[in-house]
């Protein structure tokens, strides 16, 4: 059998599917699992009558590839990329080249592209999103690492990325680990989005009484406009819409209220820390699932301290796709956009990256968990200025601040009111209200830093560093 194109190395969900979608596009591909009787499955059940060989070890699996080897490695992160690494390295040859897909760290990935490329092998650390579905059909993809490395793979890439009307939803990222970083800030995104569907939902069936239908009709409309129009919005509407076929009842209450991670979300908020980038709606995000994680306490919790009374307010009608709660979603969405890019772009001038923030919004418009139509105003807003200090400053995004300010005061207002959780969409309105106010209180912070350590303190009306003996 003659050489293949393309290895993979792990037949989880979304190996597997990255192998199909590879060999669609006229890839002939080799794979190799730790366990083999998963490969076995494969190459009986999916794999089947396609260009696709088995390897039942990392020297046959290398023995199969044409050369320059192109190698996904598509497996748990952490310590497993390390020790596939380490295993396949004795087998490999100058030139040929190993990709990570999975979520690594991105100072993992910085760390093996120097250790890699010093034996003369490339490395690239590509983030993949999409889900499984994505996967098999055409996912987004941040690809970083030497030049070099990303052109020998390109066309493989183009072809089994999503396409958007302006290209495929891959780029080259960058040097080192700039597509795990991407990738990350990616997730953090997806935190943000999620959870403030999550508040709108608890927003409409406590405050609002509608059931899972109702707000999938909610769900619909949002998703028929420019502002929300996107695929979280789009499988919300699924999961709400989706009854129990026990009983017909809604599925989703049916759902224990503790939300899972995998530690993308933590390295974007911790990334964020130590680059001095405020993310308060990604943070919040976080931490809602954080909270969510200590079920047992809360019940308790709520039996001591007693529960919330939900008093109603107005936050429109199905009719009108809940205008004011609209409002509050949207400007939270863009606020979650705007703190994620605003982190790569502090993240890229650190690292020196040189992220092209056109190029990354053009990636994310398909494929990607956080695709959406926002994404061409996005892009448009940094192409046309590529120094924009934040996107709320874009004329067009300053207007849907403007314009949806109110609602999103109101609907936090009456959650506050009604002891509702609301996050993202209470941080939301602290984020833009710290932006927009050109005096913060932090003046009398650094007075007491003065008064107790000597820290020193700038003044508006005189150039220099001053220290005041206040208690004196
Ligand atoms: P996964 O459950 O994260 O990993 C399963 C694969 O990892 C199996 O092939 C397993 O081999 C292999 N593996 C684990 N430890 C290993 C080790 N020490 N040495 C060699 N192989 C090892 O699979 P997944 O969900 O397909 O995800 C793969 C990667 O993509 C992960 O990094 C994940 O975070 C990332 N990712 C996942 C999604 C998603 O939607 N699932 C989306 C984007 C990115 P065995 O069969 O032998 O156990």
């Amino acid at each position: 059998m003659s050489k293949a194109h393309f290895g993979l190395i792990g037949l989880g969900v979304m190996g597997e599917n990255l192998v199909l979608n590879a060999e669609r596009n006229g890839f002939s591909s080799v794979v190799y699992n730790r366990t083999y009787s998963k490969t076995e499955e494969f190459l009986d059940g999916r794999g089947a009558g396609r260009r696709i060989q088995g390897a039942k070890d990392l020297q046959d699996f290398v023995e199969k590839l044409e050369r320059p080897r192109r190698i996904l490695m598509m497996i748990k992160a952490g310590s497993a990329i390390d020790a596939v690494i380490e295993k396949i390295s004795p087998y490999l040859e100058d030139g040929d080249l190993l990709i990570d897909g999975g979520n690594s760290e991105f100072r993992d990935t910085e760390r093996r592209v120097e250790q890699l490329e010093q034996k003369s092998f490339g490395f690239l650390g590509m983030g993949i999103s999409g889900g499984s579905k994505g996967a098999l059909e055409g996912p987004s993809m941040m690809p970083g690492g030497t030049k070099s490395s990303y052109d020998a793979i390109e066309e493989l890439v183009s072809k089994m990325s999503a396409q958007v009307e302006d290209g495929p939803c891959v780029t080259y990222i960058g040097p080192g680990g700039s597509g795990h970083f991407v990738k990350t800030v990616h997730n953090g995104i997806e935190y943000g989005i999620e959870q403030i569907l999550a508040e709108a939902y608890d927003l409409m069936r406590r405050v609002g009484g509608l059931n899972g239908s109702e707000m999938a009709d909610v769900m619909a409309r949002w998703n028929n406009s420019e502002e929300l129009c996107s695929y979280l919005v789009e499988i919300t509407e699924g999961c709400l819409r989706y009854k129990d076929p026990k009983d017909g009842s809604d599925l989703v209450e049916r759902i224990m209220d503790k939300a899972g991670q995998k530690g993308t979300g933590l390295w974007t908020v911790v990334s964020a820390l130590e680059l001095g980038a405020p993310v308060p709606t990604i943070y919040a995000a976080l931490n809602a699932r954080v909270m969510s994680s200590i079920k047992r306490q809360r019940v308790e919790a709520e039996s001591i301290l007693g529960k919330t009374v939900v008093r109603p307010f107005h936050m429109g009608s199905v009719e009108d796709g809940m205008a004011p709660l609209m409002d509050a979603v949207t400007l939270a969405c863009i606020a979650s956009y705007a703190q994620g890019i605003e982190l790569l772009k502090i993240g890229s001038d650190q690292y020196k990256y040189n992220l092209q923030m056109p190029s990354i919004a053009q990636i994310w418009k398909g494929g990607c968990i956080i695709r959406s139509r926002l994404l061409s105003r996005i892009q448009s807003a940094y192409r046309d200025c590529p120094d924009l200090p934040n996107l709320f400053i874009d004329p067009w995004f300053s207007e849907q601040l403007t314009r949806r300010l109110p609602g999103l005061t109101a609907v936090v207002a009456g959650g506050v009111k009604s002891g509702i959780p609301l996050p993202c969409l209470s941080s939301t309105l602290d984020y833009i209200n710290s932006y927009r106010t050109g005096r913060l209180p932090q003046n009398l912070v650094q007075a007491m830093r003065d008064c107790f350590g000597s820290h020193t303190y700038e003044r508006v009306d005189i150039d220099g560093t001053f220290h005041t003996d206040w208690l004196d």
